[in-house]
């Protein structure tokens, strides 16, 4: 049966990083169909709209959706439409697997640890945000709830039982955030209880961001709240080799949207030279939700042993090779 996805090209590397992880999709003759949406800055010059009705049905309709990145303005103008979606749809996990791969730039080896991120509650919120008509005071409420707190414990603790991990680490501030991180690690330990088989661990935030620069080798999974875990995955993206190689999935009960953890990067925008990785291991993090294992795994290997071969290469890697050819080499390797 054809199963469609909704498709978001996305803005500055974005249709780049899209056209060459379809590219290699498409060699997979997974019986996938495309249907194309805006979102964010191209959906504002196309429709006069940031999140057109449209596209909010096709991912409603569709269950699936593939994204490249956003931009947003910072500090001022539009608020962030990956934010809005996330809300949206109710995408409360947040899934960044950090792992090591050959012929990247990094000081470690061996890393494989998944970052399970809460992706709807904490700072991110939006609301209760104000700064004084002086502009010299800005206040900022967080909310953290017992609902939100035990389900994105349990989907660590699950997935760490569905993948064959061992131990989960939950990562917390509850000794100065007493309410708010005090609420989240105690409704976590009541979670942990009821998984027996599957270590637990508890880390303040802080001392975890010190721990993952020593002693990476430590982690499994990590389960966090939305800001911490934020800033942990890309820590964690650091460790193995930079933003080009993080994928990330936002999880829902009725829908799912992959993609990459890097931004537009517009520093580099149009030169067809963006490493298309992180969106393809997204793209493999939707064949597995999807049941397609196997292309999953053909998938994360080809890109693997195009490493490993150092076959054309973005620059970020220390290669000389475009956005397309690297993804034709994965291809041929599928
Ligand atoms: P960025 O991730 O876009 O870029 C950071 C650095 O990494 C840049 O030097 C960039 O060239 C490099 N880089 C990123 N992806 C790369 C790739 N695939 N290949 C090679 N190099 C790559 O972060 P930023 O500059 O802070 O943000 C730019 C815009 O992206 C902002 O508007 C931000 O809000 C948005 N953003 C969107 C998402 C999303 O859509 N999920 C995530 C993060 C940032």
């Amino acid at each position: 049966m054809t199963q469609t996805i909704a498709v978001i090209r996305g803005d500055g590397i974005g249709p780049e990083i899209m056209d060459a992880t379809l590219h290699v999709l498409d060699q997979l003759n997974l019986g996938l169909s495309y249907d194309f949406v805006d979102a964010g800055l191209v959906a504002y010059e196309k429709h006069g709209e940031l999140l057109p009705a449209a596209t909010l049905a096709a991912i409603s309709k569709h269950r699936i959706a593939l994204k490249s990145p956003l931009t947003t303005p910072v500090g001022e103008g539009f608020s962030s439409i990956n934010v809005e979606l996330r809300k949206r749809f109710d995408l409360y996990a947040n899934v960044r697997p950090a792992i090591s791969f050959p012929n990247t730039k990094s000081r470690y080896e061996a890393i494989d640890l998944i970052t399970v991120r809460e992706n709807t509650e904490g700072a991110y919120i939006g609301e209760g945000q104000s700064l004084s008509a002086d502009g010299e005071t800005a206040l900022l409420t967080q909310k953290i709830t017992r609902k939100g707190s035990e389900r994105i414990v349990r989907y660590a603790f699950d997935l760490a039982r569905k993948v064959g991990r061992k131990k989960v680490t939950i990562v917390h501030k509850a000794n100065i955030l007493k309410s708010t991180s005090g609420l989240f690690l105690k409704v976590a330990r009541e979670v942990a209880a009821q998984y027996p088989d599957i270590q637990c661990n508890e880390m303040i935030v802080d001392n975890t961001c010190m721990q993952l620069v020593m002693k990476p080798e430590q982690f499994d999974v990590i389960v966090t709240t939305n800001l911490f875990g934020d800033i942990i995955s890309d820590l964690c993206a650091g460790l193995v080799g930079g933003l080009g190689l993080a994928p990330g999935a936002n999880i829902g009960t009725d829908a799912a949207i992959f993609e990459a953890v890097h931004g537009s990067a517009p520093d580099i925008a149009g030169k067809g030279i963006a490493n298309p990785c992180a969106l393809l291991l997204g793209a493999g993090q939707m064949l597995d939700h999807l049941g397609k294992v196997d292309e999953a795994r053909r998938l994360r290997n080809a890109i693997v042993q195009t490493l490993q071969a150092k076959d054309n290469l973005t620059p970020d890697l220390g290669g000389q090779g475009t956005t397309m050819s690297f993804a034709a080499a994965i291809a041929s390797r599928l």
